[in-house]
């Protein structure tokens, strides 16, 4: 048996009406990140999780440096590396016409900047890891862990925009299940639930009357595992990103994850798919014909084989920046008693699609400011301001350049012509590795000296 499909042992359920510091809600990177960080400052933690370890999760299954830096503070690092990863050492990008270009991410030159390439490696695997060491973490500092119970309320004290989550109901088994519900309390509450977290549901739409959702801003994803994809065997090298048609502003990836096994598959904005009319519809389909009949695809799959029960899809909550955002950006994501983190505060890049680093961030941000003594009767309005202005402080520049790309790559010719560039320059290969590595030289590509010199001229 795999380490990672082994029962995780959480130890008892705490008595209905127990008092927490903390209650995370949700037990993916974000809240297993959350309840660490929390407990390692030495609040008393209660996470609750509602499926059971180990859990598979749809994704690429990138974990890239930004990601792998909090899994090193959290002690993961050395348990994530003994297991089977892909170590990726480049990116391919290729465009509608078929041109391509090949972004090196050297690891010996990541590793001067202090930073890490990325791995690839199937999240039922790595999220099995960041659980278990929260699962550590929590209950050596005297917090509890809960699996297989569903959050299904959130207990808010008080009437509309000044009330105060105090707390959650949750259930063996969830919502539908006849299990008595169980209450518990706290001064903060983390929603970690995801895309449709209970949480951010209360805080936005609930008691502030903002949207959670947004067509314009959540992508549809799906992914399947596939053995012996041509071109892609072996335990280290790129990982591919294709801008093809049918998919445009989104893309087909292919990502192997280690073992022979390749994560394929298609993410789209939901408001883009509506706009398919008379084309292939549903992801599924869309993917089923670029594996089968795409020219450039089909030869690739030849002899490859579908792992089974592996096609699944999912929602990605991106963090492109609101037109018109009723309060904060990309959205409400705090409030009186409550913090919200990774997609529950919809923070995904909304160009790479990469979730899991601003997810870790964002939990590392909650336990800076969750004060313990200070917030010890609730986590104050005014702190959970603070937390929302320092996340877009944080994440605003890049989120926002890299809405700017994903708009970019709606235009086919202009994707065309910029990977055919990139092909022939090496200076623009240079520059988006770089760009990959450290989001602060996101902000060189919008410099029009830098647009003029290195793609206007020859
Ligand atoms: C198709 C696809 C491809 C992607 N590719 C990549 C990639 O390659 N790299 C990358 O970095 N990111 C990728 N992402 C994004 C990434 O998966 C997310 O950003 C990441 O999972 C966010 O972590 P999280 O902990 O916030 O949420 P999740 O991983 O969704 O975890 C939420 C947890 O909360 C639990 N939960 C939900 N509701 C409740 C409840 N009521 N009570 C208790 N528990 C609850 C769930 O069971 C789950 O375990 C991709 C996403 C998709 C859909």
């Amino acid at each position: 048996m795999s380490e990672w499909t082994k029962p995780i042992d959480t130890g008892s359920i705490p008595d209905d009406g127990s008092h927490f510091d903390v209650i995370v809600v949700g037990g993916g990177p974000a809240g297993s990140a959350a309840a660490s960080y929390n407990a390692m400052n030495g609040s008393k933690v209660l996470l609750i999780e509602k499926h059971v370890w180990p859990r598979d999760k749809v994704c690429g299954d990138a974990v890239g440096g930004k990601s792998l830096s909090h899994v090193k503070e959290l002690g993961v690092f050395d348990l994530v590396e003994s297991t089977p990863h892909y170590v990726v050492d480049s990116i391919l990008f290729g465009s509608a016409n078929g041109a391509e270009v090949r972004v090196m991410l050297p690891k010996e030159a990541y590793a001067k900047m202090g930073l890490q390439s990325g791995f690839a490696l199937p999240r039922i695997q790595f999220d099995y890891m960041m659980f278990k060491r929260a699962n550590e973490i929590v209950r050596e500092n005297g917090g509890a862990v809960i699996q297989g119970h569903g959050v299904t309320e959130i207990i808010v004290k008080g009437e509309g925009v000044t009330s105060i989550i105090s707390g959650v109901k949750c259930k063996l088994g969830g919502r539908r299940s006849e299990e008595p519900e169980l209450t518990y309390t706290s001064a903060l509450t983390i929603g970690a639930g995801g895309y449709n977290c209970p949480v951010s549901r209360t805080i936005t739409e609930e008691i502030h009357q903002e949207p959670h959702r947004d067509d314009k801003h959540f992508c549809g994803g799906y992914r399947q595992y596939w053995e012996n994809v041509e071109g892609l065997a072996g335990e280290e090298g790129q990982i591919e990103i294709h801008f093809i048609d049918e998919v445009l502003p989104g893309y087909f990836w292919l990502f192997p994850v280690g073992n022979g096994v390749v994560n394929v598959g298609i993410g789209m904005l939901i408001s883009e798919q509506r706009k398919q009319k008379g084309k292939k519809k549903s992801l599924k389909k869309i993917q089923k014909w670029v594996i089968e009949e795409h020219p450039r695809f089909k030869h690739r799959f030849s002899n490859s084989t579908l792992i089974d029960g592996s096609s699944k899809g999912w929602q990605l909550p991106f963090g492109s920046p609101r037109k018109n955002a009723p309060s904060h950006q990309p959205r409400r994501s705090a409030m009186a008693g409550a913090m919200c983190v990774g997609d529950a505060a919809s923070l995904i890049d909304p160009f790479s699609g990469e979730g899991v680093g601003n997810a870790l961030l964002s939990a590392k941000l909650t336990a800076q400011h969750f004060e313990l003594a200070k917030h010890s009767n609730g986590f104050t309005n005014e702190a959970a301001e603070g937390y929302m202005v320092a996340l877009w402080n944080l994440l605003g520049k890049e989120l926002s350049n890299s809405t700017k790309l994903q708009r970019v790559m709606k235009w086919k010719r202009l994707t065309n012509w910029f990977v055919k560039k990139a092909s022939k320059k090496p200076e623009i290969g240079i520059m988006m590795s770089e760009m990959i590595a450290s989001k602060d030289t996101q902000t060189v590509l919008w410099s029009p000296w830098f647009l003029m010199k290195t793609l206007l001229l020859p």
